[in-house]
C-alpha cells in the first residue's frame, strides 16, 4: 500500500481576500468571483449625482441633511465643518486611495500612467468606472487584490458611516485555537491567524469562540 503523504502536504488553492477554496472554474484567480462582486459593489456605492461621495457634501455641515437640529445661523458666521466627511472628501481622501491603486494596476499592466481630469467628483467619477473596468484582471491576477478590496471596503464603510450617521463597527476578539486573539469586525471577509497562518473565511472567523478581555 502506498503512503500519501504528498496528498496530506498538499493544501487547495484558496481566495486571497476570503479564505475560500477556490472553485474548480476558479483555479489560477488570485480571488474568488463572490470576492470580486463584493469589490465590484463596493465601488459602485461611490460615484455619480446620489453615490456615497457626493452625499459626504451633505455631511459637512451640522444641521444639514444631518441627523443634528437644525441650527439658522447668520449669514457672515462661518459654518463649522465636520472633519471626517472633509477629510474623505479632500484630495488625499477617498479619491486619492483609488487613484494609487489605478496607477499601480496600470504599472502592474505596463500601461502608461492614468491622467486626472476635472473636479474631484469628475476624478472619482472616473478613477472608480477605470478600475471597474479593470476589476476582472485584478481579481484574476493582481498579486495585492486582497489589500485592495481590504483598502476599498474600509473607505466605503467610512463614507457610509459618515453620511447614514451609523456608528463604527465594533471589533470583536476572537481565539484561534493556537491562542492567538484575532480582532474582526462582523463585515470581515475572513482573516489569517497571526500566529499559526491559518487561513479562515468569513463565517469560520466568526465561528471562533470569544476571546477573553486580559487575553487580548
Ligand atoms: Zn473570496
Ligand atoms: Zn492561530
Amino acid at each position: 500500500m502506498h503512503h500519501l503523504t504528498t496528498l496530506d502536504d498538499y493544501s487547495w488553492p484558496t481566495c486571497g481576500p476570503c479564505g475560500r477554496q477556490l472553485h474548480q472554474d476558479e483555479l489560477g484567480r488570485v480571488a474568488c468571483r463572490l470576492c470580486q462582486d463584493r469589490a465590484d459593489n463596493a465601488l459602485r456605492q461611490l460615484p455619480g449625482p446620489s453615490g456615497l461621495y457626493a452625499s459626504l457634501a451633505a455631511r459637512l455641515t451640522p444641521g444639514r441633511g444631518g441627523d443634528g437640529p437644525v441650527v439658522s445661523v447668520s449669514r457672515t458666521a462661518p459654518l463649522p465643518v465636520r472633519l471626517e466627511p472633509l477629510s474623505l472628501m479632500a484630495r488625499g481622501g477617498v479619491v486619492t486611495i483609488l487613484q494609487a491603486w489605478l496607477v499601480d494596476w496600470h504599472e502592474q499592466l505596463g500601461w502608461r500612467h492614468p491622467r486626472w481630469e476635472g473636479d474631484l467628483q469628475q476624478q472619482l467619477d472616473q478613477v472608480v468606472q477605470a478600475l471597474r473596468i479593470n476589476l476582472e484582471w485584478a481579481a484574476t491576477e493582481h498579486p495585492a487584490f486582497a489589500d485592495f478590496m481590504q483598502e476599498i471596503s474600509s473607505v466605503v464603510r467610512q463614507c457610509e458611516r459618515q453620511v447614514t450617521g451609523e456608528r463604527a463597527e465594533r471589533p470583536i476578539a476572537v481565539a484561534c485555537p493556537c491562542g492567538t486573539t484575532l480582532r474582526v469586525t462582523v463585515s470581515t471577509p475572513g482573516a489569517r491567524c497571526r500566529g499559526c497562518a491559518t487561513q479562515y473565511g468569513r463565517n469560520e472567523v466568526l465561528d471562533l469562540p470569544l476571546a477573553h478581555r486580559a487575553a487580548a
